[in-house]
């Protein structure tokens, strides 16, 4: 595929629908093919040796026919090209979840040595806790931006940050921060933001990392990560993905690919959606706090006065559940889920209140939104187990009559 890519430099739309897919008019398809083979026919052993002997030696895509699926799949590398052209980067890596590809960066470092590792909060929850626990033996340095400089020691093997970060949609300046790393490379995970809105290596940073479950796929229905990086790094990754087996499945790889096509329309979409709903917030007193960043983007976290819990309690249109980036919105409390195995002072200490909720704006209607947003917030009774049941039945998906309208301009 990489002798097919274009020449000239284009645009990201038009990336992101045929990154990856240039190969397919030749091959007579217009579908991109799904390769759901485990392993492949060879008749020549002495080749396989010498294939497999070039991938343990230098961690390089194998060329030719793939080998086994825990080394290489074609639907998976048509995703990996896409995203690497959409983060501007040489190569990206794919894994079987966001924890995954964090895990295989984590390793990849430590097994050059350098387990230390310099980090800003908040982080998405878990990938603190793989970092605080040091499950992976890797040793971590809490500090805030301006601190990074003094943390890095010999054996620092990474800087990481989220930005901007889940929940609190804090922001951090990419190319300042990159200055502070010197030569230790920073990772930041660039999930909430997409390279629609960011591209962080142009910025300095030297690894990007998407829980691809969310914007990447963007329909809640693929579990996924992946690196962007150079290619000696993407080397490394290839070869611990390869021995530790956390690969990501073709069927995934294709949705992926897939969900890739429409990212830059979902996002522009949703993030109108979630500005206007960040101003209505904003100007309610029922909310304390409302936070949006400053960079655009589709989650919104806001604090309310009242109780969290029963705003989650009262959504109808809007889905309480962990997770984001999904044509359809949801919102959760993330002391409770996304952070609960964050230790409390540590994700006060990080801005995640109890007063706060997260929300992942979608693709509905932005008055259909708010006025779900509305009954919540005014205390609107839980829903019953009956009422679920009853929605879920049959009858979920009709419209009533005189409800249909078109999409305020705000949505558009
Ligand atoms: N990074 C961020 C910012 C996340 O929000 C998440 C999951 O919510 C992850 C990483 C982990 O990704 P996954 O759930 O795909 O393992």
């Amino acid at each position: 595929m990489e002798s097919d890519a274009p020449t000239t430099s284009r645009t990201l739309a038009t990336e992101a629908v045929h990154a990856g897919r240039e190969d397919l008019a030749g091959l007579g398809l217009h579908a991109v093919p799904i390769d759901l083979s485990t392993t492949y026919p060879s008749y020549d052993s002495r080749q396989e040796a010498a294939r497999l002997d070039e991938f343990a030696a230098t961690g390089a895509r194998p060329q030719g026919a793939p080998v086994y699926a825990r080394l290489d799949n074609p639907t998976t590398a048509r995703f990996e090209t896409a995203l690497a052209r959409l983060e501007g980067a040489e190569s990206a890596v794919a894994f079987a979840s966001g924890m995954a590809a964090l895990s295989a960066v984590l390793l990849a470092r430590a097994s050059q040595g350098l387990r230390h590792v310099v980090a800003v909060r908040p982080l998405y929850g878990c990938s603190d806790h793989l970092l605080t626990a040091g499950l992976l033996g890797t040793e971590v340095t809490w500090t805030d931006p301006a601190g990074v400089a003094d943390a890095i020691r010999p054996g620092t093997g990474l800087v990481m940050v989220e930005t901007p970060a889940n929940p609190t949609l804090a922001e951090i300046d990419i190319r300042a921060l990159a200055h502070s790393c010197g030569a230790v490379p920073l990772l930041v995970d660039s999930t909430f933001a997409t390279p629609v809105l960011q591209r962080p290596l142009e910025h300095g940073a030297r690894i990007v990392l998407h829980s691809a479950t969310k914007y990447l796929g963007g329909h809640g229905d693929v579990l996924a990560g992946v690196v962007a990086c150079d290619e000696d790094f993407a080397r490394v990754l290839r070869q611990l993905r390869f021995a530790t087996g956390g690969v990501l499945h073709p069927l995934s790889g294709y949705l992926l690919l897939r969900g890739l096509s429409t990212l830059p329309v979902r996002m522009r979409a949703a993030a109108g959606t979630a500005a206007e709903l960040s101003r209505r917030l904003a100007a309610d007193p029922r909310v304390a706090a409302v936070h949006y960043p400053k960079l655009g983007g589709a989650m919104v976290a806001f604090e309310v006065h009242g109780d969290p819990h029963r705003v989650i309690a009262g959504v109808r249109l809007i889905t309480p559940a962990v997770s984001l980036g999904s044509v359809d919105t949801l919102i959760q409390h993330p002391a409770s889920i996304s952070h609960r195995i964050v230790a409390e002072g540590d994700r006060r200490s990080a801005g995640v209140s109890e007063q706060l909720l997260r929300m992942s704006v979608g693709l509905e209607d932005v008055d259909d939104l708010w006025a779900d947003l509305d009954g919540a917030l005014s205390g609107r009774p839980a829903r019953s187990a009956r009422t679920a049941v009853h929605a879920e039945g049959p009858t979920a998906g009709r419209v009533p009559a005189g409800r249909a309208r078109a999409s305020s301009p705000a949505a558009r």
